[in-house]
């Protein structure tokens, strides 16, 4: 099978390097034959994010925002990735947005004034720093633009190669712009990952972290606590962890949902408020995160519905199909 037409495997230099020390960088971004040797299901649409897309690039699901997927490439491939069906592979293997695209995208946030918070995420975004620059700077002249916000791995995946001059710009593009990372384990916080977060500090972002429950990475208490209380005494504010989306390439990551909770539940005991994120479930064919409570509370599992009240399976976590 050709990578043109699967999730290949991508790594960088310093995830090799940290490949051979740690378990979990190896676990994260090794290709699996065992389980990955399928074609990508470019026409899946887990999260409903291609129904949502009022123009190529972006998708809306949620009032007065509006996400806008720049690039569809990493700097490397997780093996759990929610979004395998266009990462790198299928119609979108182009890459990332044209500046005539990107174009049409500020024309489309232009004309919107209900919208107040722009999200770039990818693949991710990192990876087209000319669509960011082309995008940041459009948001300065509009003033119904109030947060801006990045998703990115890239910090954490190839360090030595975030471009620190262009951040410290677009730091600048709103009063107020947030910079989430996405982590997943406590020995992806090498010491140039931490500096780089120093530096983002520095450069006036404010800092949060997402996080996804893995099975064989992060499914401990102990190591959970080390990464949150290490991003929160970093100046990183722990924001979610999501539950594993499950589809046939990622099924080995999937954690039994009862053990995410009774590890939420302990961790909740033993930190800082500040340093505990949003349990959340993204549901597919659904819309929103829901938040899971913890133990502290007695609450019926087999039960949950999205923003749209639309009744879930629990098994497979599905929209329940009428009739
Ligand atoms: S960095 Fe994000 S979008 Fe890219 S492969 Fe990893 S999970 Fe997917």
């Amino acid at each position: 099978m050709t990578d043109e037409s699967r999730f290949a495997e991508k790594t960088t230099l310093h995830l090799r390097n940290l490949a051979t020390k740690s378990d979990a960088i190896k676990t994260m971004y090794s290709f699996n034959p065992e389980f990955e040797d399928v074609p990508a299901d470019t026409g899946r649409d887990l999260l409903n994010e291609k129904t949502n897309s009022p123009l190529f690039g972006t998708v809306r699901k949620f009032d007065g925002r509006l996400l806008v997927l720049l690039s569809y490439t990493c700097a490397a491939n997780c093996r759990y990735c929610e979004r395998q069906d266009r990462v790198g592979v299928g119609l979108d293997r182009v890459g990332r947005l044209r500046p005539d695209q990107i174009d049409d995208v500020i024309t489309y946030i232009a004309n919107d004034p209900s919208l107040y918070e722009i999200i770039l995420s990818g693949g991710d975004p990192l990876m087209n720093p000319k669509g960011m620059e082309q995008v940041f700077d459009s948001m300065r002249e509009l003033d119904h633009i109030k947060v801006l916000r990045i998703h990115t791995r890239f910090p954490m995946q190839s360090p030595q190669q975030v471009n620190l001059d262009l951040m410290r710009r677009l730091a600048t593009a709103k009063p107020t712009v947030y910079l989430s990372l996405h982590i997943d384990h406590p020995d992806e916080l090498t010491p140039e990952v931490k500096e780089l977060i120093r530096e983002f500090r520095a450069m006036g972002y404010i800092l949060i972290s997402q996080s996804v429950f893995l099975k064989g990475v992060n499914d401990d208490v102990e190591t959970l606590h080390d990464m949150f209380l290490q991003l929160f005494q970093l100046g990183v504010r722990p924001y979610y962890i999501y539950h594993c989306q499950r589809i046939v390439t990622t099924e080995r990551f999937e954690m039994d949902f009862e053990d995410e909770v009774r590890i939420m539940s302990e961790l909740r005991e033993r930190m800082s408020g500040l340093a505990f994120p949003q349990h959340v479930l993204d549901l597919p064919g659904a819309r929103g995160k829901v938040v899971v409570p913890t133990n502290h509370w007695k609450w019926d599992r087999s039960v949950v519905h999205d923003f749209d009240e639309l009744p879930l399976d629990t098994d497979s976590w599905k929209v329940i199909e009428e009739g």
